[in-house]
Formats: C-alpha cells, structure tokens, sequence
C-alpha cells in the first residue's frame, strides 16, 4: 500500500494527524479529543489495505490555553495579519507571500511582510538585502527594513547565513515573538506572514499566538502537495483561523517559442481541493522563469515587471483578499 493511499484514507476519518512508517509498522499520531469509535474505524480499514503490517495510533492531548485571546502577541498597531502557509516546503511560498505583499502595497495598502520561516528564511534574497542583524535606535524595538516599499523583518536576521537550524519549538517562537512584537512597525493594514512550511509545533502555537485575520494556501496543483495543503488548511480550522483560499502556484507554463502549454505538475487540483473543502480558490499562479529568477534576484516580478501577466496574477489575488478583508 503506498503512502499516498495510506493519507488519503486516514484523511477521510481525520483532519489533523501525523503519520509516520517505522519498521513494518504505521504510526498516526492523532488528537486525544477525536472519536475512538471513528479510530477503530480507521485502525481497521488500515489493516485491511496493509496487509502484515502493524497499525499505532497514538493519542496526543492538546494544552488548551485558558485564555487565548489574552495571551496572544501585542501588535497594536497593525490592523490586519495574514498567514501565507504551505503544508510542504518548495512550493513558491515565500514567492507568493512576496509578490502578493507587494501587489497589496500596489492597492495603496500600508503593507509589511514578516518572514517566519526559520527553516529556510529568503525574505532577504528575495527583496534583495542582506539579512544582518537588524538595527535599534533607542535600545528596545528594531526598526524593520525598508526595501522595495514595504516594512520588513526576517528570521534570517537571527540566524547565521550557511547555518543549519535546529531550533526546537520553544526557541523558535520566542525568537519570532522577540523580533515581530519588538519591531517599531508603525502603522500597517496589513501585515504578510511568511510561516515556516508544515504542520507541527511552531506552525500550532504561532496560530495560536497570532492574532491572524485569515490563512492563504499555498499549493502546487500535484497530489502529493495537495494532501500537505489540506493539513494545513485544517491546522488553521482547528486554530479557528479563517481561510481566505488556497493559491495555486507553478501551475501551468507556457513555452514563450511555441506557445504550447504544458500542466507540468498537473493542473486544477488546487481548485478542486478548495471546493472539496469548502473553501474560496484565489487564482493560479503560472511556471514561468521571469518569477523564478526575479525572486532569486532579490527584484520580485510584481515590482520589477508590474505589467506582465505574471504580477497581474498576483494582483487580482492581492484584490480577492484586500477585499475580503474589507478594504
Ligand atoms: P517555499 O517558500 O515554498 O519553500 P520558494 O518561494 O522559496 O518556496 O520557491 C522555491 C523556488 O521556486 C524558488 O527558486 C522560486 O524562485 C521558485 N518559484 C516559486 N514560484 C515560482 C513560479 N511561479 N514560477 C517559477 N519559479 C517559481
């Protein structure tokens, strides 16, 4: 039975788990709040379709703050903060957080981005500085970086460049939490967070510390990433985070010499990921080598090629979501 099957069944008893093959055994780590008689269910469904093999499922309980919304990070003056997420890494997340925090910008929208990405932060690269340490005038908040019109700050700032990162939860986030409530921000509507990939321990409590007004999705249109898309969009419903939609990105290209278009990670599954779950689709961002050297080049496509098809894409993304924020 191939990993694949294997979600796809458990992704049809339960929303958020983990799920792990150690030896001959399958290992899903689920809530200790969902139905056991729903467990049983799955436990033996597993079975059936894995013959030989031995099926876990573990129960984990969940800290339950008393008082959420009290204990959440103080950014008094930013009105809006939206979560640009990705079950998986490599999917153009960071891209699409950029270029749509730009397309914001373009609406006359007070716009800051904030790069949580602690396993692979490229805010820097992408709006083309270099992550030094940020600066302090009075000794107690850090002004952000100002590049390409837009209020910044990134993680990378904290981490060594070349450095791999062996944050544990706990570290991470009060690293985030230092740098984004201590940032003097000045006055944002709304504020682009870059999250780090997934769906564990970092991704949980900064949607529980964060006062998020909505998470965007990113996808690419495969399966296999479609099936992280879907945790992540649970992980923000079980956060109580609103969903603004899912993006699909790299999701078609268009061969400039011929014209021929070619679905090269298949196309449309985001779309349908986002009825099957009851969700609003956002807009397909096409494969195209403009965005992906722009990107890397530090002059995102949404700034350094405003008219092309490939930053209107974005803009009328940046459009859905101004709007749904009600501005
Ligand atoms: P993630 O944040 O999900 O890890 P990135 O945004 O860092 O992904 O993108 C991974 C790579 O893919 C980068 O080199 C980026 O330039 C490229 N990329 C992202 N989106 C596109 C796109 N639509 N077309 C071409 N290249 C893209």
């Amino acid at each position: 039975m191939s990993a694949k099957k294997n979600e796809e069944i458990i992704l049809k008893y339960f929303d958020t788990y983990s799920v792990k093959e150690i030896a001959n055994r399958l290992v899903i780590t689920i809530s200790a709040k969902e139905d056991a008689k729903k467990t049983e269910q799955l436990k033996e469904e597993l079975s059936k379709e894995n013959p030989g093999r031995k099926i876990n499922i573990i129960y984990v309980s969940e800290k339950k703050d008393t008082s959420p919304n009290e204990q959440k990070w103080n950014l008094p003056n930013v009105k809006h903060i939206i979560a640009v997420a990705s079950g998986k890494g490599g999917v153009g997340k960071s891209t699409t957080a950029v270029n749509l925090a730009l397309a914001l910008a373009n609406l006359n929208l007070k716009v800051a981005i904030f790069d949580a990405d602690i396993y692979g932060p490229s805010l820097p690269t992408m709006l083309g500085y270099k992550a030094v340490p940020p600066i302090s005038e009075d000794g107690e908040t850090f002004l952000p970086f100002k590049e390409c019109g837009i209020a910044s700050m990134s993680i990378g700032s904290m981490i060594k460049e070349d450095t791999s990162l062996i944050w544990r939860g706990a570290k991470a986030c009060g690293a985030i939490q230092q740098l984004l409530t201590q940032t003097n921000w000045g006055n944002v509507d709304i504020m682009v967070m870059d999250m780090p990939p997934g769906t564990g321990d970092i991704q949980i409590t900064l949607s529980q510390k964060i006062d998020f007004s909505g998470a965007v999705i990113v996808s690419t249109p495969q399966d296999i990433a479609l099936i992280d898309a879907v945790k992540g969009l649970n992980l923000f419903k079980k956060m109580d985070v609103p969903i603004l939609g899912i993006i699909e990105n790299m999701s078609y290209y268009i061969c400039e010499k011929c014209g021929h278009r070619a679905d090269i990670f298949g196309h449309a599954g985001a779309k349908e990921t986002a009825e099957k779950y009851n969700v609003d689709f956002l807009g397909e961002i096409p494969l195209h080598y403009d965005i992906r050297v722009n990107s890397d080049c530090g002059t995102p496509i949404v700034q350094s090629a405003p008219d092309s098809t490939y930053a209107k894409a974005y803009a009328s993304i940046a459009e859905k979501i101004a709007e749904k924020l009600g501005f």
